[in-house]
């Protein structure tokens, strides 16, 4: 290397350090907020905070790289940070209730601090009212799954359909005061048997119906097999979880809630600790779901 060689060397790390220096005093005096004055520097950032912090930042720098920095340097946790960024929601939620595992259900969701979603029925429910309302109560929603969960009665026309469910709503409206707006089709809106039924398009035609009318259904797009026959053991049903979650945002798991699915019960704490393990902040379905046309299949 020649003299200008070397010279060129010597002015070029001088300049590094010259801007590393004063890139990072600005990123240091931007960590304690002084810049941007969003952060009090008396405080350590909490979720939103971090958030409108951040948000701010990546609209000045942008990239990965900034974000690896602000993730440092604002202290975020790496796991907690992603969750925040890309906002991922599971909707738990579990079809054919009440039964005799509502109570306990119910317990393992309030240890976790998780809201779900029971998509409820009211043909041969013993004590509807009281487990309407204790699920009502604890900050749950509850959804409607018809009265009957016939296919052959729901399916064969619309004004059945419309019937069943009307009876169903009346049966929560009795026990909460609450109207749902929030429908899942026994079956999801594309389920075969219908055909049989009301023919080809009967669920096109109930969907058109149930728009009009103000109401939403809302599908699934993860399972945790618990409605498979036969009877999937506890680590094949963790391993549907695993599978059919993977990737997804939101998602909206399908349990069951049936006397005779007690392994559901059982691998609940399982699949919450999962989910927020992956980075899941658990959601309920309400009139304000948004992205729903992303799981509906019809
Ligand atoms: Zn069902």
């Amino acid at each position: 290397m020649g003299l200008k060689g070397k010279r060129g060397l010597a002015v070029l790390v001088a300049l590094v350090v010259i801007f590393g220096a004063i890139f990072g005093t600005a990123l240091a005096f931007y960590s304690e907020g002084y810049l941007s004055g969003v952060v009090d520097d008396s405080k350590t950032p909490d979720k939103t905070q971090a958030g409108e912090v951040l948000g701010e930042w990546e609209e000045y720098y942008g990239g990965e790289l900034n974000t690896l920095l602000a993730q440092r340097f604002l202290g975020i946790e790496s796991s907690y940070f992603r969750g925040l960024k890309e906002n991922k929601v599971a909707y738990l939620t579990f079809d054919d209730g009440p039964s005799s595992n509502t109570p306990e259900i119910l317990e393992v969701l309030e240890r976790y601090g998780v809201k779900a979603t029971f998509f409820v029925n009211g043909w041969n429910k013993k004590n509807y009212k009281e487990m309407y309302r204790m699920i009502y109560e604890k900050g749950h929603v509850l959804g409607n799954h018809t009265y009957s969960h016939r296919y052959d009665l729901i399916y064969s026309s619309v004004e059945n359909f419309m019937a069943d469910l009307k009876k169903q709503e009346e049966m929560i409206y009795e026990a909460t005061g609450i109207r749902p707006r929030i429908i899942r089709f026994p079956g999801g809106s594309d389920n075969l048997v219908s055909i049989r039924y009301g023919g080809a398009d009967i669920m096109k035609k109930i969907a058109e119906r149930l728009k009009k009318e103000g109401y939403i259904y809302v599908d699934w797009n993860a399972s945790a097999g618990d409605a498979l026959k036969p009877p999937p053991s506890r680590e094949q049903m963790m391993d549907y979880v695993r599978l059919t979650t993977k990737g997804k945002n939101p998602v909206v798991l399908l349990m069951h809630d049936m006397n005779s699915k007690r392994e559901t019960l059982e691998i609940l704490p399982w699949i919450i600790e999962y989910l927020r393990n992956e980075g899941y902040e658990f959601g309920v379905i309400d009139e304000n779901i948004e992205n729903i046309d992303k799981i509906n299949r019809v």
